[in-house]
């Protein structure tokens, strides 16, 4: 994850009267999973589409692969993958057949159709259904033709409007998979999504927008990276027998830990060592005069800091006296 896939400088758009995007910048790493969220109304679909070259822009600028989108759409459109929140299938198409018309909708030579269409059923777990019409699909069946559709021409990147909804719970999870799984075989994804709860079941960034501005765009915790520069930081919580506030003086002088917490008998560091020193530190403080009685890797709470984060930029919004009606195109 060294260069951007996606770069956004500056983008501006308008509907009649409305602005719903306001100087939008950020840049996406090529090989990650990008959560986009926020509240319903804050642009996610205006992004998605501006960035698919979907809609013209009032100013800015958006490269994919280092391709201008509005200069290049066509070049674009061929490395990238789009679904639209309300997409819709031909139901008296076979999974087949769609997959087919997909394949040569997106340009694919009539020999390499019908291994297109063979591989992606099988990477959408559709091997099982590709002479059923899209008719008898259950929802999360659909969804995955939907992406399927998306993905035949093997895009770079790939794009997904609220992919998730309308999911059960099983089925959003095997979603999950089938994003890390394009994710390992090196696609670069941009999904947006109501369910901050599963985010980091898939996402290794957070992009937040509200009222058609950036409020936060972050690695989450497995993905981030210390100032020490040593590599992925973990999250522990080390529960023991004396106060955490005596306890970690002692073991910031022992290892290089970040310190996040220390209430009563709890402390939460951020240890950015590799598994054998992680196992090492687990020795120290078992062999130490203080006593261990648990340990445990914290996920983090995703849902609480994006609401956090949403409620401060409300409240200082207020405070600015600005609110939803600054959105008012000029
Ligand atoms: P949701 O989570 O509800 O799908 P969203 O974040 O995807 O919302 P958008 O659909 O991008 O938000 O809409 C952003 C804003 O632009 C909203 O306030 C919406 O009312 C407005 N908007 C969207 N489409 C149009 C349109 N065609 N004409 C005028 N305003 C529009």
């Amino acid at each position: 994850m060294n260069h951007s896939i996606i770069e956004v400088h500056n983008l501006t758009f308008d509907y009649p009267g409305f602005r719903a995007l306001s100087d939008v910048s950020f840049l996406i790493p090529a090989g990650s999973v990008t959560a986009l969220v926020g509240p319903n109304g804050a642009g996610k679909t205006t992004l998605l589409r501006c960035i698919a070259a979907l809609e013209t822009p009032l100013s800015g600028t958006v490269r994919v692969a280092g391709l201008d989108v509005y200069e290049s759409p066509r070049e674009v459109h061929r490395l990238m993958g789009y679904l639209s929140d309300n997409f819709g299938l031909y139901s008296d198409l076979t999974v087949a057949q769609g997959l087919e018309y997909a394949a040569r909708a997106q340009g694919l030579p009539t020999s390499a159709v019908a291994a297109a269409v063979t591989s992606t059923a099988e990477r959408m777990g559709l091997t099982g259904k590709l002479h059923h019409r899209a008719n008898t699909l259950s929802r999360g069946q659909r969804q995955r033709l939907g992406i399927g559709q998306a993905i035949i021409h093997a895009p770079q990147v790939l794009l997904l409007d609220e992919p998730a909804s309308g999911l059960d719970p099983e089925a959003r999870s095997a979603l999950a998979q089938v994003f890390k799984a394009l994710q390992a075989q090196g696609m670069s994804l941009l999904v947006s999504s109501h369910i901050l709860a599963e985010l980091d079941e898939y996402s290794s960034h957070m992009l937040a927008l509200d009222q058609g501005q950036v409020l936060e765009h972050r690695a989450l915790q497995t993905a981030s990276v210390t100032e020490t520069g040593q590599g992925p930081e973990r999250r522990l919580r080390l529960e023991f027998v004396e106060q955490a506030k005596a306890v970690a003086p002692w073991l910031r002088g022992q290892w290089n830990v970040r310190l996040y917490r220390a209430e009563e008998q709890t402390l939460e560091i951020g240890f950015a060592g590799n598994l054998s020193e992680q196992s090492a530190l687990i020795a120290t403080c078992v062999a130490s005069e203080y006593h261990l009685t648990s340990i445990a890797a914290v996920s983090e709470n995703l849902q609480q800091s994006y609401l956090k984060s949403l409620a401060t930029n409300r409240a200082t919004h207020a405070t600015n006296g600005t609110n939803s009606s600054r959105r008012s195109a000029p």
